[in-house]
């Protein structure tokens, strides 16, 4: 007798182990993992997905009490879907069902299995010609029309429901239902003739991606022509037979490369977002799973995309925080690509112009193979960057949020008719503290990030578990990491100015600032409000690109692979407002963000010029990516994170905390946090364990706590601890 372990396909959490079921003899050869079966479960029917087979039963388990497996079901993962589930269950700590859900669209989930199908109409074999039954011009034209092709559906045949019933009775036609979506010939693409001729830059590229078996790290500065490096690797696998798939940060603020990709592959292109229904993800999904489109674009959750054969896996702008989920299973996209490429002995390819600085790390020890494209493609220089002090501004008694220099810039650009985009850094928005006289920040001296500004609401009266604080009244700046806590001050620890408060300026506040100050400039906002509704970003986009506004004042989302040719003049109203977001990360995105913002003029015909405002002239974050000194700023980088124990170098993990009794909560942590530590003191192996109030430390009643674990092998504490 055999066994299969079977995941239920029911509500999330409600059976997070897989149960286990006989396998009927008559299913013995057939049954592979990944195959959707039909199981009893009570008193109900129910799908479920095999996920593992033995030949013996666990000896705790009584035989007689196991269930057989009803039927199997025309639906299937593939063998290495269940073998990836498996992988990111054990590193990310979640349940198989939870891991196959990420796999599987919410539709098929809820038990619509079945593929979506279409009818056609074909002449019954035995009828050889129009016989005497057949009556009327209309159906003799069906059947002639039958006669000269194999089956048609309903569409390309154009008779009315009437004369196909008849001639359905008559037994000359018949009726058959196939899959809409059927296997296509890969060799066919490209669909139209390539655009390009590819640089020398670009060639060299293609062959060291060819060559290498490693995953690759493609560092090309803005408008290095990646995107036709992607493209080229693309079709390279999908004629081999292959599938692709290329993740992109947010598809609403891509248009433009999907378009591109449209071009060659016609529908033949599977694409995965958020804003798709239930319905069109699982349309979506059977374009992959039944090899009617080899290429796969779309966000984050595409890397899940039914592939049972893949050849490639691309992150364009592998640098984007969108990369990561944020929340359960907390995956990173890059981790999954990896996994991805190892099960399916597939390329990977991470692009970007300013690599995380993880990704560059790999590629300097050797993880990654390392491939450089420092031109533009029609030779255009970088943006010139200049910094501007803000706390000059404020001396001089400006106390418009644009620079002097930021002001004449603009009048200048406008006066000639060119486009500026102004560009506001939302995340971290008001919870720092800046000195606005000399630009003082408040940091953790355990953690060396920002302090983060907090109304203190939760239970102020208590002190951290592991690490002392001085009481906190009502205002105060606190540590995201350890909970270290200091009492908002009142005038600048460094000079005793009384400027001292939170900084943070709103995409509505510049745009009505750019409307008083240049009342005929045509002005178009894109933040979170205006591009809510279904078709995001793209109609603010179309409208600035074809010249219908002069200014275009926007968060993040502007920031991402835009092309526009007519922009001159990009003001960052703020850079620094990023670094201090508490994150060991900050410095980073910073400078990511002004090199990606400041890459968006200059690409056509006109010159660009780019203003960055700061408090802080002298962040060496902001300093080299004024100056393109991306390796400058990735070296010194390493050496923070080395000597902070940060990533790459050490790995973290956090737990949270969650219990109404706070008492029992503190003294539950305190327990597993000294059976950690021996863990690690048993396996001799360096490490940092911290507790403390999450950020929002209460929540109806419940008290929160963030328990992080930084060492170089966290994963260790999970062979021994359950
Ligand atoms: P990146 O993705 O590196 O920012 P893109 O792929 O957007 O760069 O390329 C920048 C511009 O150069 C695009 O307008 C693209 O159409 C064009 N381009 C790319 N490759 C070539 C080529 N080989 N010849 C001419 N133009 C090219
Ligand atoms: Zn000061
Ligand atoms: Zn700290």
């Amino acid at each position: 007798m055999k066994y299969a372990q079977i995941v239920i396909i029911k509500k999330a959490g409600e059976f997070d182990d897989p149960l286990t079921y006989k396998i009927p003899s008559e299913l013995d050869e057939v049954l592979k993992n990944g195959n959707c079966v039909k199981v009893p479960l009570r008193s109900q029917i129910v799908n479920g997905i095999v996920v593992e087979m033995n030949s013996k039963l666990p000896s705790d388990i009584d035989s007689s009490k196991i269930k057989e497996i009803n039927e199997i079901t025309n639906l299937s993962l593939s063998e290495r879907q269940i073998d990836l589930a498996k992988q990111i269950a054990d590193y990310y700590r979640t349940s198989l069902t939870r891991s196959l859900r990420l796999m599987i669209p919410t539709a098929i989930w809820k038990g619509k299995l079945e593929e979506p199908m279409k009818v056609f109409y074909r002449k019954r074999g035995n009828v050889s010609a129009p016989t005497e039954n057949i009556r009327g011009t209309k159906q003799k034209e069906v059947v002639q029309l039958l006669s000269d092709n194999e089956e048609l559906d309903e569409s390309e045949i154009n008779a009315s429901k009437a004369t196909l019933k008849s001639l359905i009775e008559k037994g000359v036609i018949e009726k058959i239902e196939k899959p809409i979506y059927q296997k296509y010939d890969y060799s066919q693409f490209p669909l139209k003739p390539l655009k390009h001729k590819l640089t020398d830059h670009q060639k060299n590229a293609l062959s060291d991606i060819e060559k290498s078996d490693k995953p690759i790290l493609l560092h090309g500065i803005t408008s290095s022509g990646k995107t036709e490096i992607y493209l080229r690797a693309i079709l390279d696998t999908v004629k081999k037979g292959k599938q692709a798939i290329l993740l992109v940060p947010e598809i609403a603020l891509t248009p433009q490369m999907i378009d591109y990709f449209k071009d060659f592959f016609g529908s033949h292109l599977a694409l995965f977002h958020s804003k798709l229904s239930d319905g069109q993800r699982a349309v979506e999904w059977w374009k992959v799973k039944s090899g009617y489109a080899p290429l796969v674009i779309g966000s984050r959750s595409a890397v899940f995309a039914p592939t049972d054969n893949l050849g490639i896996v691309i992150l364009d702008e592998e640098h984007e925080w969108t990369y990561k989920q944020e929340s359960s299973p907390y995956y990173q996209a890059h981790h999954i690509g990896e996994m991805l490429s190892e099960l399916h002995q597939a390329k990977l390819i991470l692009g970007s112009a300013t690599p995380r600085l993880e990704s560059r790390y790999k590629s300097k020890t050797g993880d990654y193979a390392y491939i450089n494209l420092p031109e533009r493609i029609h030779k255009k220089e970088l943006p010139n960057i200049k910094i501007i002090d803000l706390r000059d501004e404020f001396k001089k008694k400006n106390f418009s949020i644009f620079s002097l220099a930021l002001q004449n810039e603009m009048k200048e650009k406008l006066e000639k008719k060119q486009q500026v985009i102004l560009f506001v850094n939302q995340r971290g928005m008001a919870s720092a503290v800046v000195c606005r006289d000399c630009g003082y920040t408040e940091e953790c001296p355990h953690c060396e990030v920002s302090l983060k500004y907090h109304k203190y609401n939760g239970f102020t009266n208590q002190k951290p578990v592991r690490r002392g604080g001085s009481q906190i009244t009502n205002d105060a700046l606190v540590c995201h990491y350890c909970g270290f806590k200091k009492n908002l001050s009142i005038s600048c620890p460094e000079c005793k100015s009384p400027h001292i408060k939170h900084v943070g300026v709103g995409t509505q506040r510049v745009e009505s600032e750019v409307e008083s100050m240049f009342p005929n400039a045509r002005v178009i906002r894109a933040d979170k409000d205006t591009t809510s509704s279904k078709e995001g970003f793209e109609p603010i986009y179309s409208a600035f690109k074809k010249g219908m506004y002069d200014v275009l004042v926007g968060t993040q989302m502007v920031a991402k692979g835009l092309d526009f040719s007519n922009v001159s003049l990009i003001g960052i109203i703020l850079a620094d407002i990023g670094l201090y977001l508490p994150d060991f990360r900050s410095h980073e995105r910073i400078f990511q963000l002004i090199t990606q913002v400041s890459g968006r003029c200059g690409r056509g015909e006109t010159e660009g010029s780019v203003i960055l405002q700061t408090y802080q002239p002298d962040n060496f974050a902001i300093q080299s990516a004024s100056k393109n000194e991306y390796e400058e700023f990735i070296e010194s980088e390493l050496e923070f994170r080395k000597k902070l124990s940060y990533p790459p170098f050490h790995g973290l993990i956090k737990f949270t905390v969650v219990g109404r009794d706070l008492e029992k909560l503190r003294e539950h942590i305190q327990i597993e946090t000294e059976i950690l530590e021996d863990i690690f003191k048993v396996n001799n192996l360096p490490f940092k364990i911290v507790s403390a109030p999450a950020m929002i430390s209460k929540i109806a009643d419940r008290f929160y706590y963030h328990v992080l674990i930084r060492a170089e092998k966290p994963h260790v504490i999970f062979d021994h601890w359950k």
